[in-house]
């Protein structure tokens, strides 16, 4: 093998290893990282084979609506593979959602993925988007990581990469305090942004942007603002340091599920559209 790499570094093993540490922790999260789990392997199985023939690549896939994607017709032809992984070990709505896709029309799996691809502005809203979503996902991350953004003075809540609304942020330590930064859901950049700023509408007020926390899981944050009614969870590495955005996120839900209580909306859904 050319990559002789340990295989519990990739950044899949990292996050299923995760996950299973989660999972045996948080009963809440049993069945979604179960879920996820099935899914990470399956994008990792995709990266390898966008890895091995991925000369050529430029960011500008990411960016250009009319850059066309090298990687279309091979995305495509792992759609039905993974549509059969979803099938087999998704939650029963959306293995509905999966079986009916597989058998759908000539063009409605490439207009699908290029309209998930494409159209950064409007979050995914169906499962089937979803579904596409994490397929397309493992490719954004390859673009990412072989690219070096200059981010000196980016001071947005969009991603500088794909221009799509955070999924999640981080407080990583800095002096006495934390240092926050946002984390892209598709092409997982992470970039830096002031702490007391809703990445949503820019809101400033403190008083109205209220953190809410759980003794469950006490290193995730519901960063929350009430001038737009949207909130993000964030990951506080100064707590827990072992913590990975990605995963952590998704293993939260009783606090996702309080914040929908209570009238707030998330600003991006995550991998798996929760
Ligand atoms: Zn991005
Ligand atoms: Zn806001």
């Amino acid at each position: 093998m050319l990559h002789n790499r340990p295989v519990a570094n990739t950044p899949w093993q990292q996050r299923i290893r995760r996950a299973e540490k989660l999972a045996a922790q948080y009963p809440f999260a049993v069945e979604i990282l179960g879920f996820y789990q099935h899914v990470a392997r399956f994008q990792e199985d995709v990266y390898g084979r966008i890895e091995s023939g991925g000369a050529g690549v430029s960011p500008a896939v990411l960016q250009d609506s009319n850059a066309s994607n090298p990687f279309a017709r091979q995305l495509l032809a792992n759609f039905p593979q993974f549509l059969a992984v979803v099938e087999k070990h998704g939650p029963e709505r959306v293995a509905q959602v999966a079986r009916e896709l597989r058998s759908a029309p000539d063009g409605v799996w490439s207009e699908l993925l290029d309209a998930v691809w494409f159209e950064v502005d409007e979050p995914c809203a169906s499962p089937e988007e979803f579904l596409a979503f994490a397929l397309l996902q493992p490719y954004a991350e390859f673009v990412r990581s072989h690219f070096q953004l200059q981010l000196e003075g980016y001071t947005q809540a969009l991603c500088p990469l794909c221009n799509r609304k955070p999924a999640m942020g981080m407080l990583r330590q800095q002096g006495d305090g934390g240092r926050r930064s946002l984390v892209c859901g598709f092409c997982m950049m992470e970039w830096e942004f002031r702490r007391v700023v809703c990445p949503g509408c820019g809101e400033e007020n403190h008083a109205k942007l209220p953190v809410y926390t759980a003794e469950t899981i006490p290193h995730i944050r519901v960063e929350c603002c009430d001038s737009c009614k949207t909130y993000i969870k964030s990951i506080d590495l100064t707590k827990n340091g072992l913590a990975d955005p990605l995963v952590d996120e998704l293993a939260a839900v009783p606090l996702s599920l309080w914040a929908q209580e209570h009238g707030y909306a998330k600003l991006q859904p995550n991998l798996l559209g929760m």
